[in-house]
């Protein structure tokens, strides 16, 4: 056991030097994630304009840069502009749209203010304030199958008794379906008592390996999305769908930051993706001392 502990030691500290001696490859970094609890660091980067170059940090937002559909808290918006831009590339991925987006992140010209802003996964693309993609589900699965569908959750729905019902219950996104037993109209305080009630029920859960079970052949995924709502999409549009247009770019590290990275979250693949480094965060705060430690700010 002693001996184990020892060479493990041994190893990370081995890791550590490697690390600390030059900016690194992704494979080796992705390698020390993997191997040891130790934090990846980037450091030793020739120069900060280097470092721009190499490394995004890509954020999800609800939960991992705000609380959830909050507000982002002007401390850690200007950490992000003004502390981590000038040393990294930033990119946000959000499953909502990009009207909720820029909301949660404040206002203003969010697709202008970061250098990559993902919506909808990656499905509403935008670098350096230009967009770059668009895709839609209609398009994608066409009317029939999309119909048939949407009809099936409102049927099963229709049969749930919860605490509260309100409205809203599918929410039609650009590159999903967002499913919501509660209704997505509901207040914060119903918003609570939802989440609380499908801990203990599994409503969500539930819903979802039934519709796995009856939709597998369309060729769709299901993840819990946030605290009330399930996200349907196509497989692979998942968050790892905007890794694309960071791959076209080169970038030596794809630093993943999101706080729903268990199997089911809407942050499982991407943080699991072989091209990405994923770090799991529970609150914005948590991200921001994970960042400060990784970049040694
Ligand atoms: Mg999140």
């Amino acid at each position: 056991m002693q001996i184990a502990r020892l060479s493990r030691v041994t190893w990370i500290n081995a890791t550590q030097r490697l690390v600390s001696a030059s900016c690194i490859s992704f494979h080796a970094l992705r390698a020390v994630r993997l191997k040891s609890d130790f934090p990846t660091r980037i450091s030793n980067c020739a120069s900060a304009m280097d470092s721009r170059n190499k490394v995004i940090c890509l954020f999800d937002v609800d939960g991992t840069l705000t609380r959830p559909v909050q507000v982002i808290d002007t401390e850690i918006k200007n950490f992000l502009l003004s502390t981590l831009k000038p040393k990294t590339t930033i990119g946000l991925v959000g499953g909502s749209d990009m009207k909720k987006i820029t909301h949660q992140m404040g206002g203003g010209d969010v697709w202008k203010e970061y250098d990559y802003v993902f919506a909808e996964n990656g499905l509403v693309a935008f670098k350096n304030g230009e967009q770059i993609g668009e895709q839609s589900i209609q398009a994608f699965i066409g009317e029939e199958k999309l119909q048939t569908f949407i009809n099936y959750c409102l049927g099963y729905l229709s049969k749930l008794t919860l605490p509260v019902k309100r409205g809203t219950f599918v929410e039609f996104r650009k590159g999903m379906l967002n499913i919501c037993p509660v209704g997505r109209s509901c207040s914060q305080d119903e918003r609570v008592t939802f989440t609380e009630y499908d801990r203990e029920h599994k409503i969500r859960e539930t819903f979802v390996a039934d519709m796995k079970k009856n939709f597998s052949h369309y060729g769709l995924s299901f993840a819990l999305g946030g605290q009330i709502s399930i996200d349907v999409f196509p497989n692979g549009w998942d968050k790892t769908y905007c890794l694309q247009y960071l791959e076209k770019d080169n970038f030596q590290e794809i630093h993943f930051f999101g706080d729903k990275t268990d199997a089911g979250g809407n942050d499982h693949e991407i943080f699991n993706d072989p091209r990405t480094i994923g770090h799991k965060v529970t609150s914005p705060h948590d991200t921001k001392s994970q960042v400060v430690k990784l970049f040694n700010l």
